[in-house]
């Protein structure tokens, strides 16, 4: 063994303490040799040097070995102690290596084979230990930098927390305001309308032909905005979570081929072919009429602005026992393939630019995805550019009613207040 080992002989006998040195050089260790004749003058070493191993006689004349290991563990000095005990001591043997004795060895068979043995196990042991020991160091700080990592989460949780609820007002705030604004402003728009119809209605004869024109365009602009204003206040109650279904028993083709009807004469200003497909078996499901149309109307508006020639159908099918298919297929000018993910989100519209061609709020696909949402129903578009799109919902035939989001009352549109008619937002307002 080349490295110089730095060993402290404790034993009050100078013949003793001669047969260890003896052995240990005997054995071939390298060693620097300290020798201590009692407990105090070991401890005064032990402070100042740091030893690779201390060998001590269980006889000493100041105090004995065990009360010396427990002194030094104490103490808090950290090294390999191997007692040397008397015969007949070895049943104190237990005690010594609960103290912290390293290993001790019966006096009378102290050899150089059998301390060379001794020494470099309670050294290896001791090495081992202290490995174990810097191990158990490093995971204890990455123990509190976890858990200085996981306050510093928390801490950002509830901030977070905290920023969704400040957000959570400002966007019910602003889905008040915007129902009240719509709200209110629909009631000088009705007048307007309501006005401007009767006045095209009577004295036709009274107006000159440039008044009766500056009539019909207030009228058109005023229903082009009453249109606008319902979608955005159909919006805000889906948004505030205040808008609730109202299911009854219904005849789905019916109410599908009506709405059809009503939107014919738009198909036809385009010279569009409009047809329906209705395939269904059991055509009574339980549903709200009035948000189904909704959805049709929706739907079949867009066809009919996003097409400019070839055909539109309307199909109602059974997907299965349980289920309804609509579909809305169009020949129009589809649907850029990195869109298809947006279309449903508020305000989002392909073409964005404020010389579109086609007017309209963006508000559409959102508001009938919220409802094929709340029906516990699915929708789905599948489009070419250039060749035309289908939406496809899948509604259940039974729909059952869940609570408003908000808890509060859910309202619905006043019945006054009609379903967006597409007929104003096809057509470009006339200033
Ligand atoms: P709006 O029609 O008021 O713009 P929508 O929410 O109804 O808003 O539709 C969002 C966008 O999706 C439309 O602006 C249009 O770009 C696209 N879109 C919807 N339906 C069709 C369709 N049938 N054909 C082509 N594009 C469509």
């Amino acid at each position: 063994m080349d490295d110089l080992l730095k060993i402290l002989v404790i034993d009050d006998d100078e013949i003793d303490r001669m047969a260890v040195r003896r052995s240990l050089i005997k054995a071939g260790f390298h060693v620097h040799i300290v020798e201590a004749e009692n407990c105090s003058e070991a401890i005064a070493y032990l402070q100042e040097t740091a030893f690779d191993c201390a060998f001590l006689d269980y006889r000493l004349p100041d105090q004995d070995g065990l009360s010396l290991v427990q002194h030094v563990r104490q103490l808090g000095i950290r090294i390999p102690l191997v007692v040397l005990t008397g015969q007949g001591d070895e049943e104190i043997a237990v005690d010594l290596m609960k103290a912290g004795a390293s290993d001790y060895l019966v006096k009378s068979r102290v050899s150089s084979d059998n301390l060379a043995r001794v020494l470099r196990n309670a050294m290896r042991v001791y090495q081992a230990e202290l490995e174990a020991d810097l191990a158990n160091q490093r995971l204890r700080e990455s123990n509190e930098l976890l858990l200085h990592k996981n306050q510093e989460l928390e801490i950002q949780r509830q901030q977070i927390q905290v920023q969704n609820i400040k957000l959570i007002e400002a966007s019910r705030l602003k889905s008040q305001f915007l129902a009240t604004m719509s709200h209110e402003l629909r009631t000088p728009l009705n007048a307007i309308i309501g006005f401007s119809q009767l006045l095209l209605r009577a004295n036709k004869s009274d107006l000159t032909s440039q008044q009766k024109d500056m009539i019909e365009r207030i009228f058109h602009n005023g229903r082009h905005l009453l249109a606008l204003l319902n979608e955005i206040l159909d919006f805000s109650k889906v948004e505030a979570g205040r808008l609730s279904l109202h299911p009854q028993p219904m005849d789905i083709g019916a109410v599908v081929q009506a709405t059809v009807e009503e939107l014919r004469s738009l198909a036809q200003e385009k010279q569009l072919l409009l047809t329906t497909q209705i395939s269904v078996g059991r055509a009574i499901v339980f549903n709200d009429p009035t948000r189904l149309r909704q959805i049709v109307v929706n739907l079949l508006s867009n066809a009919i602005k996003f097409t400019d020639r070839g055909s539109i159908t309307v199909s109602v099918a059974s997907s299965s026992p349980e289920t309804i298919q609509i579909a809305v297929e169009d020949t129009g000018i589809g649907i850029p393939h990195d869109h298809l993910g947006h279309i449903f989100e508020a305000f989002r519209q392909v073409d964005q630019s404020r010389t579109r061609k086609h007017p309209g709020t963006g508000l559409g696909l959102a508001i009938t995805d919220s409802l094929v949402r709340m029906m516990n129903g699915s929708i789905h578009v599948h489009s070419q550019l250039g060749q035309g799109s289908t939406f496809v919902v899948d509604l259940p035939r039974q729909v059952t009613v869940s609570p408003p989001l908000d808890g509060s009352n859910a309202c619905e549109l006043s019945p006054s207040l009609p379903i967006l008619h597409p007929s104003s937002l096809n057509e470009a307002p006339q200033q």
